[in-house]
């Protein structure tokens, strides 16, 4: 008797558990890490600002209702996808970056209390190791995320950017924090990350003129996430990552749908 009710309650268990196949993801707790496309969307300097205008909104002729409008944008405005071919000839354009560099485990970096007021700060190497002396090295495979804490500042552009400016002359006023290219250079040396993002304009800081960490994480194919939202509700691992851009053929990057999934839910 007493194996019976052992075997069964072994039975319940495995039905009650729900193998990968079973889940069901939108009943996950997830966060929206995009900012909306609209008349605020911020833009590097040189680039045109995000249009949206309405071709039709109404009753139509045959008494039905109607809508539909026309975006135009450039690929590199508001939360989106860099490909490494921005910057590395002969990587990945956006249609080639294969779905599974899109999605994964995310380790997110909390660098707020490094940035002190330092708006053109640029996040060192022994950040990470300190990361990892808390939290593990960080798994291969991950999707690393760096939270400055900048993405509060959207879409005040002076607050954002450091400058309210647009075109070549506003380049040079450019402020915001970024990832040393030391600290990239250590990454795709030591670690297998598949995806890099950050609540900035760029990953390289403000400042930048020569864009090195881009070139870093280009090179190795490793495609980019910017001006990424909401991180304040990401916990340091266990979340996955679920990145979408717009599937722009021979792209060098493009709006970005990103979502995290959050652990435990
Ligand atoms: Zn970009």
């Amino acid at each position: 008797m007493r194996v019976f009710l052992i075997l069964t309650g072994l039975i319940v268990l495995i039905l009650s558990s729900c193998t990968p196949d079973d889940v069901d993801l939108s009943q996950k707790t997830w966060v929206d890490l995009t900012h909306p496309f609209n008349d605020e969307t911020l833009h590097w300097p040189t680039a045109e600002p995000f249009q949206f205008d309405t071709v039709f909104a109404g009753q139509t002729d045959e008494t039905f209702y109607y809508e539909s409008h026309r975006i135009q944008t450039e690929e590199h405005v508001g939360t989106h996808l860099d490909a490494p071919i921005h910057f590395y000839e002969d990587r990945n354009r956006t249609h080639e970056i294969p779905l599974e560099q899109l999605i994964g485990p995310a380790v997110v970096i909390d660098v707020r209390e490094q940035l002190m007021d330092n708006r053109d700060y640029r996040v060192k190497t022994e950040v990470i190791e300190d990361w990892e002396s808390e939290y593990g090295e960080i798994p291969d495979g991950s999707i690393l995320i760096f939270h400055t804490g900048f993405g509060q500042y959207w879409p005040d552009a002076q607050q954002y950017m450091g400058t309210t400016e647009t075109g070549e002359e506003a380049l040079a006023e450019l402020s915001f924090p970024g990832i040393h290219h030391e600290t990239a250079e250590w990454l795709v040396e030591n670690r297998d990350i598949k995806a890099v993002g950050i609540d900035t304009a760029s990953l390289d800081y403000g400042q930048s003129q020569e864009f090195k960490s881009h070139q870093i994480f280009a090179e190795q194919n490793i495609p980019g996430f910017e001006n990424l939202a909401n991180l304040e509700e990401l916990p340091a691992t266990g979340s996955q990552i679920v990145a979408m851009p717009m599937k722009i053929e021979r792209g060098s990057g493009g709006p970005l749908r990103i979502a995290a999934m959050l652990p435990g839910s």
